[in-house]
């Protein structure tokens, strides 16, 4: 607990001396002040926040949230960062129901309840995971739909209960394509595509003209979140 209420500290202080820092510095201060003790999110929709985190430490942890209902592309993408970044780790978070298993007992809940879909397959996985750790980093960019739209770069994550890095948190996606042109980073193939925000196969779609990119996300349902960021 006295570990944790440092942490809160930590997180507070950082929000305001960390307000303006680029990407490169947010994950500088990550990994001096955690050490080990990070890991980095990915859905593997693209590998800019991986190749920006291994520019700050080697053999970082990457999170990957195996729900069993991604696109093979995504698994394909996670492969190949596997390779490109070899002292890097993917530590990859699992429901504890199969899909197979859940889908006998439940039924489609992707359909009928994605609520709770995400809640098993994704948000207690990440729950489980983060528990191992300090900090967390994500990919989340105020750009990406207006309930994103104030992401600080760091935060105090409450209903986690650690340190949230958003690195990128700034970058438009003018700013976000030419680090991928410039730097040759891994993209999910799906992107050229017109899927501009990947998640699940069955819950993702493309955008409409002059929508958000999160817009293809459970299109047709209320939902527009997965939980994982409150
Ligand atoms: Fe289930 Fe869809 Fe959520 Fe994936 S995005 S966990 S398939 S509801």
């Amino acid at each position: 607990m006295t570990v944790r209420t440092d942490l809160r500290e930590v997180a507070e202080r950082a929000e305001h001396e960390l307000a303006d820092a680029s990407a490169a510095e947010a994950l500088a201060w990550t990994a001096e002040t955690f050490g080990d003790s990070f890991i980095v999110a990915s859905n593997m929709q693209d590998a800019v926040l991986i190749d920006l985190a291994y520019q700050a430490k080697k053999d970082i942890d990457i999170l990957f949230l195996e729900t069993g209902y991604h696109f093979a592309e995504t698994l394909g993408v996670r492969d190949a960062v596997d390779l490109v970044y070899p002292e890097a780790r993917i530590v990859v978070a699992e429901a504890e129901q199969s899909v197979a298993d859940q889908e006998a007992e439940f039924g489609l809940l992707n359909k009928t309840d994605p609520g709770r879909c995400c809640f098993l397959r994704k948000v207690v996985p990440l729950q489980r995971t983060l528990e191992n750790y300090d900090a967390w980093v994500t990919g989340v960019r105020r750009v990406d739909a207006p309930t994103r739209a104030t992401t600080p770069i760091v935060q105090w994550d409450e209903r986690n209960g650690l340190v949230k890095v958003n690195p990128i948190a700034p970058w438009s996606d003018d700013e976000f394509d030419a680090y991928i042109a410039e730097k040759g980073i891994l993209q999910n193939p799906l992107v050229g595509e017109g899927y501009l925000s990947i998640g699940c196969a069955p819950c993702t779609s493309k955008p409409l003209p002059g929508q958000d990119a999160r817009s293809g996300r459970w299109a047709g349902q209320a939902k527009t979140e997965c939980g994982l960021h409150g």
